[in-house]
């Protein structure tokens, strides 16, 4: 279609186009914001402060923090322990319609719950970048895997990061 009406309507899609981004950033940032409220609760039990939670259908069904220490448990990571709560409660381990929120850019090991499970979407605050993680692993490995899950990086970055760092400054500075 041309024209005027034409435009009109291309406009109309582009505005209700923004506005499904505005939301999905808000959105984003809301539920971000409670993983981080998760990290803030490892932070309290002196573990690496790391949280995630889980949303489906626009609802949390799950959250939790980094509890490594705590349990003595290597697969005590706070992706594992939301992923496993989530297929509790939705009983199945099909979790293709979730997105999983997480503080730090999930592990190799998380990663691999994360394609085994099919999460839709995975967004995480802060990269990985020293070792594999989700990204790369994706990146590198992106034709064997048999899920890919659409990836979102960044996302109230700036706090999640500092808590981190924060934390191994203070590990430094206590050993
Ligand atoms: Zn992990």
């Amino acid at each position: 279609m041309s024209g005027p009406e034409g435009s009109s309507i291309k406009n109309h899609r582009l505005c209700v186009m923004a506005f499904v981004l505005e939301e999905n950033v808000m959105n984003d940032e809301k539920y971000m914001e409670m993983a981080y409220q998760e990290a803030l609760k490892a932070l309290a039990e002196d573990e690496v402060p790391i949280g995630a939670v889980l949303v489906h259908d626009g609802k949390i069904i799950a959250k939790s923090y980094n509890q490594r220490q705590h349990h003595n448990q290597v697969t005590a990571h706070a992706e594992i322990l939301c992923i496993s709560l989530a297929c509790e409660k939705l009983q199945s381990w099909h979790l293709d319609e979730c997105t999983l929120y997480s503080t730090l850019e999930p592990c190799i090991m998380c990663s691999g719950a994360i394609i085994q499970s099919h999460i839709k979407r995975v967004v995480y605050a802060v990269s990985a970048d020293r070792w594999l993680s989700l990204s790369k692993l994706l990146s590198m490995h992106h034709q064997e895997v048999n899920h890919l899950p659409v990836i979102e990086k960044g996302v109230l970055y700036e706090k999640c990061s500092l808590l981190l760092k924060n934390y191994f400054k203070n590990k430094r500075e206590r050993y």
